[in-house]
């Protein structure tokens, strides 16, 4: 255990446990659960009702399981078949909920390879590292500080110490009573910050949330801060695996549902839901209902909404959902994913990922040949390399190729040399599936619990009430939603594990 993260366990920084599980090994008698929905959190949900005894079919509308971390072949014109991603993922240290998900397809989670060093790209300032330091806070923020050469001594006593405060005194409910009115941007600017340091260690920050500062709750970036910088031992180091997602994630936690009597059915849109007797009916496009005592709804914001608009039973069995569906329905901007297949590569010493600060479009670059092995063995055979961009909140109304454009000419800004690589394929896609994490959202969010028995939501927009976002939070909601099932039918629940709870800085009481 490195020096920071002892100092760091002595004030409270490590794993917490939110829920200790437990109970009767399996179910004692049949439950039949209906999961709409095969990303992440519809998975990571099936996959704790199955190995509990649970007769659970997965119900998914694409051709493949994964959601917003699928991965499935493309045909590049040379005739190579090439897996292609919904997008480079960061597997961050402290998804304790989202790793022990993936623990039963690799007990050791050998096939996450880390990914040193975290670079933040500036057309204007020179790159600062955000990987690479001690593990835990406080030792990782005041390592930050001392080294950042967007943060001189000065600029921390030119800095509202009191605006700061929020920052390091996370609460779950306080923050959101005091912050969730005020936007990040208004946040960040009574910090007052020298642009630099704005720009380079916090701008980057709220766009990975797919949000704009502007619109983004400042009590949710203070969350994040806290989620992913000042409240857990892991620090910012992340992983990744180094095959696709379908490979490494998707068939072998397909196998394992398979294996506990699970079903999977994918192609198929659930339509709606109603009354089924006790339970509930949830009808499919292709004509088939699946009749269920629970359902678990872990589809994206904009599908939830359409589900529960298409369902009108639900205006009287469950009102509070509805009256929540059309602000929560409403998602963050678009994000767009290009991926280029390139004649030539970028320099050695550029990074596998890079985040970006300040161009109008680009927000992250990921170099998939040295990521990958089939982009690997792809670019060793041609001399080529594979790039991935992202823009993670982009302007509405812009068509994918345009974006792709633009974030190529904003990457050759950056790193000269890209100039130089001719682009031989290109895949790209600009959907708008994520949460908003608007100001003022908080008090409408849903969490996994409905207002109608047997009915329980998942996914990354859902409502936590310990600090978690993205991958982690689809996979902690799918659990905690199967944990409620098991409850009521008398199987054991799955242990639950957050960061630390509160900020360094947060009053215990309420
Ligand atoms: C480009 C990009 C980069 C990202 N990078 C990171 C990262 O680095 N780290 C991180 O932690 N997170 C990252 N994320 C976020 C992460 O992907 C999401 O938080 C997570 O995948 C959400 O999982 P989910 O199960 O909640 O939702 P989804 O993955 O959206 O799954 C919902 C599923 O429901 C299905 N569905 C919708 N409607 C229906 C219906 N009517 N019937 C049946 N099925 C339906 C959808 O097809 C989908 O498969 C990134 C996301 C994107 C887009």
């Amino acid at each position: 255990m490195a020096l920071s993260q002892v100092v760091g366990r002595l004030l409270g920084i490590r794993r917490h446990q939110v829920d200790p599980g437990g109970g009767a090994p399996r179910v004692p008698h049949p439950v039949d659960v209906v999961v709409v929905g095969g990303g992440i959190a519809g998975i990571s949900a099936a996959v704790v009702l199955a190995e509990r005894g649970a007769a659970v079919t997965v119900l998914e509308a694409a051709p493949t399981l994964g959601g917003r971390l699928a991965a499935w072949p493309e045909t590049l014109a040379d005739g190579t078949r090439q897996m292609t991603e919904h997008g480079f993922h960061a597997f961050f240290r402290q998804y304790y909920n989202w790793r022990s998900v993936l623990r039963r397809i690799d007990p050791r989670l050998g096939f996450l390879k880390p990914v040193p060093g975290y670079p933040i790209l500036s057309r204007r300032w020179p790159t600062e590292e955000f990987g690479r330091l001690p593990p835990a806070p406080p030792a990782s923020l005041l390592a930050l500080l001392a080294r950042s050469p967007s943060l001189r001594l000065r600029d921390l006593r030119g800095m509202d110490r009191d605006a700061a405060l929020p920052l390091l005194a996370y609460h779950p409910e306080r923050t959101y009573a005091e912050l969730d009115g005020a936007t990040a941007d208004e946040l960040l600017t009574s910090l007052r910050l020298p642009d630099r340091a704005r720009a380079m260690l916090f701008d980057v920050f709220s766009h990975s949330f797919f949000n704009h500062e502007a619109e983004m709750s400042a009590a949710e970036m203070v969350a994040q801060f806290h989620f992913y910088l000042l409240g857990n031992p892991e620090g910012l180091a992340f992983d990744c695996p180094d095959e696709d997602y379908a490979t490494a994630i998707w068939a072998p936690l397909t196998r394992h549902l398979r294996e506990h009597g699970g079903r999977v059915v994918t192609g198929v849109p659930a339509t709606g839901l109603s009354r089924d007797g006790a339970g509930w009916r949830v009808r499919a496009a292709d004509g088939t209902s699946y009749g269920a005592g629970h359902v678990v709804l872990a589809v994206d914001p904009p599908a939830l909404a359409t589900l529960v608009a298409a369902s009108p039973a639900l205006v009287e069995l469950a009102p509070d959902l509805v009256r929540r569906m059309p602000a929560f329905g409403r998602p963050a901007p678009p994000y767009a994913v290009a991926r280029y297949w390139c004649a030539g590569d970028v320099a050695a010493d550029r990074a596998v990922f890079s985040g970006v600060s300040r161009q109008p479009t680009l927000d992250s670059v990921t170099l998939y040949h040295r990521l990958e092995n089939e982009s690997r063995r792809w670019a060793e055979r041609t001399g080529g390399s594979v790039v991935e961009l992202h823009a993670y909140a982009c302007e509405p109304g812009v068509a994918a190729g345009e974006l792709a454009e633009r974030m190529w000419a904003e990457l050759t800004a950056l790193w000269p040399e890209a100039a130089g690589l001719r682009v031989r394929e290109l895949r790209t896609r600009v959907e708008a599936k994520a949460p908003a994490f608007t100001p003022g959202s908080h008090a409408g969010r849903p969490g996994v619990r409905t207002d109608a028995d047997g009915l329980y939501l998942a996914g990354d927009g859902v409502r936590t009430d310990f600090p978690s976002a993205l991958m982690e939070r689809a996979a902690a909601t799918g659990i905690i939603a199967a944990n409620h099932i098991l409850r009521a039918e008398g199987g054991a629940a799955e242990p639950v594990h957050s960061v630390r709870p509160l900020g360094l800085l947060a009053r215990r009481t309420p």
